[in-house]
């Protein structure tokens, strides 16, 4: 796979704006549309707030890596992971609107934000092994001659 990235970052909130910033310079070489660049960066946010809020709910925070590829050349394909608490059961953790916060801070539309900005998304985690989000995103590039 080509121009593989991996960046590790603490899974915290204040890693957000960086993992934005880290996601949009991987896929700015890739001549994506201004909404395109959008989509991405918002659909990484997403899964890197999932780590801070939900992934360590104790007092130590863990890290996680952001692993960027291209399968293809108009391909981005994005991993996110933690080694958290992990996620009992995925499929309804996907459900738009269902959230595990009890405060007022989460509506349980993250994945439902990934998913409709991305391609496909795919979930992997374990209960006490963490939760590995996988990305993808076919840009409507144009190689024009
Ligand atoms: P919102 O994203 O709208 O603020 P939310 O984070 O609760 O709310 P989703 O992003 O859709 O909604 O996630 C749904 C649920 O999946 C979360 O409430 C949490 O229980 C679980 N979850 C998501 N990502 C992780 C993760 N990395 N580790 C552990 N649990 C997770
Ligand atoms: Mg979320």
């Amino acid at each position: 796979m080509e121009r593989k990235m991996k960046v590790q970052l603490e899974g915290t909130l204040e890693s957000q704006s960086l993992a934005r910033a880290v996601a949009g310079a991987y896929a700015a070489e890739m001549d994506p549309t201004v909404d395109e660049l959008t989509e991405i960066k918002t659909a990484v946010s997403e899964a890197v707030s999932n780590v801070a809020l939900h992934a360590y709910p104790g007092e130590i925070k863990g890290d996680m890596t952001l692993e960027f590829m291209m399968p293809a050349r108009d391909t981005i394909m994005i991993r996110i992971a933690d080694r958290g608490v992990g996620i009992e059961n995925i499929a309804r953790a996907m459900e738009p609107m269902y959230t595990t916060d009890t405060g007022e801070n989460c509506s349980g539309m993250g994945f439902t934000v990934m998913e409709s900005f991305m391609d496909k998304i795919r979930v992997d985690s374990r209960p006490g092994e963490g939760t590995t989000v996988t990305m993808i995103k076919k840009l409507d590039t144009y190689y024009g001659i």
